[in-house]
């Protein structure tokens, strides 16, 4: 029998996977090609990388206890593909969507060019609950609003349901005269730039079973107070489930799916709302990056393209490095730094800040978050990056401007979450370990604090910065002269 081939890509899981169901019948050749040139997609940051190696070594794993076996394949994607196809007398190549402009047309030279060979190639959404185009109401038009975007996303059609993994899969032998394989080793995705051996994705499980256990964790102890305490930097309410989805180990339709059945039997509807939301703006997220393929690159409202950022190497570094003086965005840039991951909340005030009180070009931004972030997602990022900088479709205005200490006193109130990734300012008592240049000379010397010495003083003043920010404002405001 002719084995079809499964091309697998960001999508790293046996359960809710469809285009490994639609092949469950028959032997195939589960195979992932690594090509990391901007034809296939956008190139993954470090942390990204590293965080592929894991969700690799644990796709090896599940497959292998399942009857079946990862091949690993280097060199462009459609050549490959299709030289594999040729050696094996595929019948079929099956895969997951994606929603980047490269990736899709890359995608679809491919089918086109294994028709020509008489070889189905057949893809599957095996990543989004609703796919873009399904928010085409034939006009052409998709919503640019995430309010518009929701209400169309929660009331079209049932929620889909996730399809349980297969209960035993077969690899077919690997084809003479095909591509050569090579170990999840070769592919040298953990020698990245910066030494991050220890705390990366500190506390992760990666792999489906962890991405799973997780989920069963969010629904047992999360989930009940999602809605109020989501926004809590400490983290203890949200899913953590963002490394997961984005390689694809827990499929977004089994969280929703899920969320929702054991929020009908415990009454949590107000926190699975949120929760269904949330997972919303991801597929939102796609949707905009399906519509706006320069999504990283251009501003969505065009005056954004006049905005008078500044070019300052030092100010970068110091908020890349969580060097700042303001504890909160340095908690925050450091937790990213050490462990590749970010609370939201925190997301939005170290953002901000770059932005609005260093006003550093949010691209740049964003290209930071992109190569530390393991859950570095091209929709996700950019879209979120506008959000901040207020150029997005439906964003925050820009004159809204975070005021860091607010922020930090509110979700980080005991300051629990500074003290712990800034442990310089650990034994400062509460109300001034978010404004330690508030604190009395006696009060900083108890918690062996020197401020320009052992933690910087503010490197902008809060007030002159919120000004300057404003008045940069102002000036895309007007009409471009001739
Ligand atoms: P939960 O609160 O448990 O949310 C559940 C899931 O919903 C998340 O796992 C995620 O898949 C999705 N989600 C939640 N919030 C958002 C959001 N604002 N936008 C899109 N999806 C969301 N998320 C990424 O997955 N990849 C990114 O590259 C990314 N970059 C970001 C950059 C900035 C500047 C900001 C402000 C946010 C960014 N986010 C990104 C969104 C959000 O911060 C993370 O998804 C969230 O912190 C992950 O934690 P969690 O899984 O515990 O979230």
């Amino acid at each position: 029998m002719n084995p079809d081939i499964v091309c697998l890509r960001d999508d790293f899981r046996l359960d809710d996977q469809p285009a490994i169901a639609a092949s469950a019948e028959r032997p195939a050749l589960y195979v992932y090609v690594h090509d990391q040139s901007p034809r296939n997609g956008r190139p993954l940051g470090g942390a990204a990388k590293w965080r592929l190696y894991q969700s690799l070594k644990a796709m090896e794993r599940r497959l292998a206890e399942n009857g079946a076996r990862l091949d690993v394949l280097a060199g462009p994607a459609d050549a490959t593909i299709l030289a594999l196809a040729r050696a094996a007398g595929a019948s079929r190549v099956l895969w997951t969507r994606r929603y980047e402009a490269a990736g899709m047309a890359l995608d679809a030279a491919v089918k086109a060019a294994l028709r020509e060979r008489g070889v189905e190639g057949e893809s599957f959404n095996g990543r989004l609950i609703r796919e873009p185009w399904e928010f085409d109401r034939g006009d052409g038009h998709l919503p640019r609003s995430f309010s518009a975007f929701f209400r169309r996303h929660q009331s079209e059609r049932d929620m889909p349901a996730p399809k349980p993994a297969p209960a035993r899969l077969s690899s077919a032998p690997w084809p003479e005269g095909a591509p050569e394989r090579a170990p999840i080793e070769a592919l040298r995705l953990t020698t990245t730039k910066p030494d991050w051996s220890g705390e990366l994705a500190l506390g992760e499980r990666p792999g489906e079973e962890g991405g799973l256990a997780a989920l069963r964790c969010f629904v047992e102890e999360g989930l009940s107070g999602y809605a109020s305490d989501r926004d809590l930097a400490s983290g203890e309410a949200t899913s953590h489930l963002s490394p997961h989805l984005r390689f694809g180990e827990v499929s977004a339709i089994r969280a929703a799916y899920v969320v929702d059945g054991v929020a009908a039997r415990q009454r949590l509807r107000r926190d699975a709302e949120k929760f269904l939301s949330e997972l919303g703006w991801r597929d939102f997220a796609a949707l905009l990056l399906y519509a706006h393929p320069d999504l990283a690159a251009k501003p969505l409202r065009p005056e954004f393209e006049r905005f008078p950022f500044r070019e300052d190497e030092a100010a970068f570094r110091a908020w890349s490095r969580g060097e700042t003086g303001y504890p909160i965005v340095d908690a925050g840039m450091r937790q990213l730094w050490r462990t590749g991951f970010m609370h939201n909340r925190v997301r939005l005030v170290a953002a901000s800040f770059l932005v609005k009180h260093l006003l550093i070009d949010w691209r740049r931004g964003e290209e930071w978050f992109w190569d530390t972030l393991c859950d570095a997602d091209p929709a996700s990022n950019p879209m979120n990056w506008q959000w901040v900088a207020g150029s997005g479709a439906d964003a925050a205005p820009f004159f809204r401007i975070f005021n860091p200490m607010l922020q930090a006193e509110k979700f980080d109130p005991d300051g629990a979450y500074v003290r712990r990734w800034v442990p310089e300012l650990a034994r400062l008592e509460a109300p001034h370990v978010h404004r330690p240049w508030n604190a009395t000379e006696a009060a900083l010397s108890r918690a062996g604090v020197v401020l320009g010495k052992t933690y910087p003083r503010p490197m902008v003043d809060h007030a002159a910065a919120r000004a300057r920010a404003l008045a940069a404002f102002e000036e895309i405001k007007a009409e471009p002269t001739a």
